[in-house]
């Protein structure tokens, strides 16, 4: 039964009209693009890519006939319609980003959305994601794992969602670009402790493929020592998930004033020390609140 239904989906006709194609393309190694990804992107009418000049390369070496469209960024709303134009008169389109899968922190989320909205088939042609790559590989959990991307570069907003990594109990993976490695690193060793499991996967899938870890100190120590160069994804370990302890107000008050002293908000410091202690960001809040009152009588 299995092998008759895998033979009816693999005689469907690609590319069918009408259709758009979510097409994986390699993270370095070229061997990765699927025989699959390969007839799709060859046949297909259309192909909107991140960058033509990039994907020409690959394109041109798969005989690829299809009509090439830049999508990125800065067009994603004025390409939109034209590329929903070519899917309405019947036309396949396939989109593909520089490396890797369409969506995930690269263009393609818009289009797909858009697709889906006005009633066409979207496809995705499955490929190698650094996310995905660096997590299998990272020896850390996978049953259970958040992806947070490229954290947003400076400001209030970044601290945030750092301190909500720090507590978050999942494997987290990140994104980062190499000349800003090393400061994330410092940041996550201050917010989660520097013996946080962690693995850097550098270069996936290239000749100086590398992992560096087994913690963010080692990480940390590594990059100091040798610059970052290359890509680099990381793989953080989830937070010890707390077992309320039982401590007195006085205990947690300290914590919560050690942890500002270093440098973090009060409203920061009651969130990391909810997920150790157990208890609510609230409680907390109001046990600072309470020895401020206090010291000012
Ligand atoms: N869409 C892509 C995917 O599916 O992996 C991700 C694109 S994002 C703009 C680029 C980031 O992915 C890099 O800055 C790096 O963090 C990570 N990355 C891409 N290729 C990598 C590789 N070969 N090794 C490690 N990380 C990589």
């Amino acid at each position: 039964m299995n092998g008759r239904r895998s033979n009816i989906v693999s005689q469907r006709q690609e590319p069918a009209a009408g259709v758009l194609y979510v097409v994986g393309t390699p993270i370095g190694h070229l061997g990765d693009l699927s025989p699959r990804a390969r007839s799709v992107l060859a046949k297909v009418s259309a192909i909107a890519c991140e960058d033509t000049r990039h994907s020409g390369q690959i394109l041109n070496s798969l005989g690829a006939q299809g009509h090439r469209f830049s999508f990125h960024q800065h067009n994603t709303q004025s390409r939109l319609p034209q590329l929903l134009e070519l899917l309405n008169t019947g036309q396949s389109l396939a989109v593909i980003s520089d490396a890797g899968l369409p969506g995930i922190s690269d263009p393609g989320e818009e289009l797909v959305a858009a697709a889906r909205k006005a009633g066409h088939e979207v496809i995705c042609i499955p490929g190698p994601c650094a996310a995905i790559t660096a997590l299998v590989s990272s020896g850390l959990p996978c049953n259970r794992f958040c992806f947070e991307g490229f954290l947003p570069t400076k400001g209030k907003e970044r601290r945030q969602q750092l301190v909500a990594i720090a507590s978050e109990t999942r494997t987290t993976i990140l994104y980062e670009a190499p000349h800003r490695l090393v400061k994330l690193l410092k940041e996550l060793a201050q917010l989660c402790g520097d013996k946080r499991p962690l693995q850097v996967a550098r270069e996936l899938t290239k000749r100086h493929e590398q992992q560096i870890g087994p913690t963010i100190a080692t990480a940390l120590q590594h990059f100091i020592e040798q610059k970052p160069l290359g890509e680099c994804t990381l793989v953080l370990g989830g937070a010890p998930i707390a077992v309320p302890a039982k401590q007195s107000d006085a205990h947690w008050i300290a914590e919560l004033e050690a942890l500002i002293a270093g440098g973090i908000s009060a409203s920061d410091a009651a969130r990391q020390l909810a997920q150790k202690s157990g208890l609510s960001k609230r409680t907390l809040y109001a046990l600072l609140h309470q020895s401020a009152e206090e010291e000012s009588q």
